[in-house]
């Protein structure tokens, strides 16, 4: 259904796009095909993203131990996801900046997106499991779609979002699915699609705001993600400054329990999101603002929450938050009524009983109230501006996080009986007619009173069970992410960073099944640098293996993003070239052969030239097993040695070497070695 609706909205209007260099990075990013260096090349032609870039892998930001100077280096180093995060966000905040639409904040929208995007990064840091420039994206674009619909709709979403509730989510996406068919979230899910974001980012995205029960049959991964932008939101709420009043950090204790994370990090989380969110802005000219530090914050929340509470006459009655901190037992109850007169009277008659009384003037302000932190029990009087009681009513039922609240709609004695079944048509629990009298108020407020505790507890065991779930999840996801540590040890090369060797044959098998299933062709180039023994003979064991981790890096750089390069013993590789045939795979071997060549090695003031020689191999007939295929790769390979070395041979040809020794087919422009210290 949204896919269709997104569908006739991409067709007719103008959504947020990256412009034409970071749309074919986000292309070449998702294309297997690409190289590392393609998206160098294409970076570099980008002046204003490469300086971008570079700035970014030098700030704290990337947290680089040296100063690096190369885009290819600073793809190599943040890698091709972040990169790509990194054109995207940049893209989008520089072209959308401004725009048409009336009641919609471009500014505040972008400084908001970056603090969720600093805020998801930070979390993402702490609880490990995913990593954290590319959660940046994600928070950076989790309320993308709002943006779209300013950008497709002015006028129309400017009109739509007027009622909601700031801050509301559910009701916003709500009025947004009820005037187009579809709403935030799963506009921008749609956005993510078109530039190839992957999936995990979506499901998060369309999960964020969605109440726990909500999420149930979603998958882990992606529900943790969705927490993580959840809980930065809150975070980004409190710094920019939207909801200090509603004590929003009541709220972020629990979203932090619920990521597992300790509520004594909340206040250095915050502060520590705030300095971020200011460097980032500079980087990406957004702004931002000076955040007090957030002890300041909570005790501003609660100080202001305590005033609002006062009552007229000086008492001032305990308020929320504190007896959320103290875990004290009082009953809150939410007065709503447009008449201060009746306000005073109901609190006196209730805080006399020794309930704890919020007010609220209207049912608008209500809602809010009881969105941010709601008490149990809510009496509310009928004709009200902005939203009268059966609206307030209607509202309380639909909201998914305080449908239970308790209910007492207050109606005029002469009322009748059609506003009473009115009354209770619209969710009311109880009703309640004035003038009030004392004995009465209180007898329905004791029945309320006992509905609204058994709530409680259920709600307690609920949080709970959610917990244990939330823990349950969290260190699945830790053990997952202590497994991925351990096989990456196990199948990477320490040195080179490279797939080991025992990896290596065991991926060659696989693609010599699936390359039998498929009848497909499958071809390996083996490959040793030349001459490898005198860099360590002459200049020492440092400068050999600096030799071999600066190769490999060069190999890996120049390969497709199936091609695989393994190091399979000191200075011998091993390169798998799926679906590819022999002639290809020598295109490939050539490649490398003169990359290498061109790459010169430093070591303290020398410089050191290294080449390698490179047999190529294709499984046929000859070849019944991997091990066969290996061996005639390396046969090639000697062949290549034989030839004056810095060569590539082919399997194939170099059998008919042997016999036509005048044919110079076999070898592959074979070049003199320059500069290796021979030892022999
Ligand atoms: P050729 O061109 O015929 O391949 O000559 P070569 O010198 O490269 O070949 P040889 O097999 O004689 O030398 C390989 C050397 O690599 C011997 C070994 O000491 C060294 N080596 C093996 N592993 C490592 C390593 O991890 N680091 C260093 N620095 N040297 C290593
Ligand atoms: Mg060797
Ligand atoms: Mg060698």
């Amino acid at each position: 259904m949204g896919a269709a609706v997104y569908e006739t909205i991409k067709a007719s209007r103008d959504l947020p796009s990256p412009t034409g260099v970071t749309l074919e990075i986000l292309r070449l990013a998702s294309d297997k095909k690409s190289t590392m260096q393609e998206l160098s090349s294409l970076i570099e032609a980008d002046p204003a993203l490469a300086s971008r870039v570079l700035k970014l892998v030098n700030s704290p930001f990337a947290g680089m131990p040296r100063q690096i100077a190369s885009i290819e280096r600073a793809v190599g180093l943040l890698g091709p996801r972040t990169i790509t995060g990194l054109a995207l966000s940049f893209s989008l905040i520089s072209g959308h900046g401004k725009g048409p639409c009336r009641g919609f904040d471009y500014g505040a929208f972008w400084s908001e997106s970056l603090a969720r995007a600093v805020a998801a990064k930070h979390i993402a840091q702490s609880i490990r499991g995913f990593a954290p420039d590319e959660v940046f994206t994600c928070g950076l674009v989790s309320q993308i779609g709002r943006l779209a619909f300013a950008t497709a709709f002015p006028d129309t979403y400017a009109d739509a979002i007027k009622e909601a509730v700031e801050g509301d989510h559910i009701a916003l996406a709500k009025a947004e699915y009820a005037v187009f068919g579809i709403d935030h979230p799963r506009l921008a899910a749609e956005l993510m699609r078109d530039w190839h974001l992957p999936d995990l980012f979506r499901e998060a995205v369309l999960l964020q705001n969605l109440p726990d029960e909500n999420r149930a049959g979603a998958k882990t991964r992606s529900v943790q993600l969705a927490k993580v932008l959840h809980t930065s939101g809150l975070i980004a709420g409190v710094l920019t400054c939207k909801d200090v009043a509603h004590a929003v950090l009541s709220d972020l204790s629990k979203a932090f329990g619920a990521l597992g994370m300790a509520e004594a990090q909340l206040t250095y989380a915050i502060d520590a999101i705030g300095t971020e969110w200011r460097g980032a802005g500079q980087m990406f000219s957004v702004a931002t603002r000076d955040v007090p530090p957030a002890a300041t914050i909570y005790a501003q929340a609660v100080e202001l929450r305590g005033a609002q509470r006062a009552l007229p006459g000086g008492s001032t009655l305990a308020a929320g938050d504190e007896n959320l901190l103290s875990g004290t037992e009082t009953i809150r109850v939410l007065v709503v009524d447009h008449d201060p007169d009746v306000r005073v009277l109901l609190a006196t008659y209730l805080s006399g009983a020794g309930y704890a009384v919020v007010q609220a003037s209207d049912g608008k302000e209500a809602l809010q109230f009881l969105l941010a932190d709601g008490p149990p029990i809510v009496i509310t009087g009928l004709e009200m501006p902005n939203m009268d009681g059966l609206s307030l009513c209607r509202a309380i039922r639909t909201h998914p996080g305080v449908a239970f609240t308790y209910v007492i709609l207050s109606t005029a004695r002469d009322a009748g009986e059609d506003k009473i079944v009115e009354a209770l048509d619209a969710g009311a629990d109880n009703v309640l007619t004035k003038p009030f009298r004392r004995n009465e108020l209180l007898a329905r407020l004791r029945a309320a009173e006992r509905i609204a505790k058994l709530q409680l507890d259920l709600d307690a065991q609920r949080r709970e069970v959610h917990k244990y779930n939330a823990e349950m999840e969290i260190a699945n996801a830790k053990l997952a992410s202590a497994n991925d540590d351990l096989v990456r040890m196990a199948t990477t090369d320490e040195l080179t960073g490279l797939v080991n060797r025992r990896e290596a044959l065991h991926r060659l098998a696989q693609e010599w099944a699936s390359a039998e299933r498929n009848r497909a062709p499958l071809a390996i180039i083996s490959l040793d640098i030349d001459l490898f023994k005198g860099f360590n003979d002459t200049y020492g064991h440092a400068a050999g293996d600096a030799v071999l981790k600066e190769t490999a890096e060069a190999m890996r750089r120049t390969l497709r993003l199936e091609e695989t390069v393994c190091r399979i013993g000191g200075e011998e590789f091993l390169v798998l070239c799926p679906q590819t045939d022999e002639q290809h795979a020598a295109i490939c071997a050539e490649r490398i052969r003169r990359a290498v060549e061109a790459h010169i090695v430093r070591f303290h003031d020398v410089a050191l030239q290294v080449t390698v020689s490179l047999g190529v191999a294709e499984r046929n007939a000859q070849t019944q097993t991997p091990d066969d295929l290996l061996r005639s790769a390396d046969k090639a390979l000697y062949a290549a040695k034989h030839a004056g070395r810095n060569a590539v041979v082919i399997a194939s040809k170099c059998t008919a070497a042997a016999n036509t020794s005048s044919s110079g087919a076999r070898v592959e422009k074979p070049k003199a070695v320059i500069a290796a210290p021979s030892s022999k």
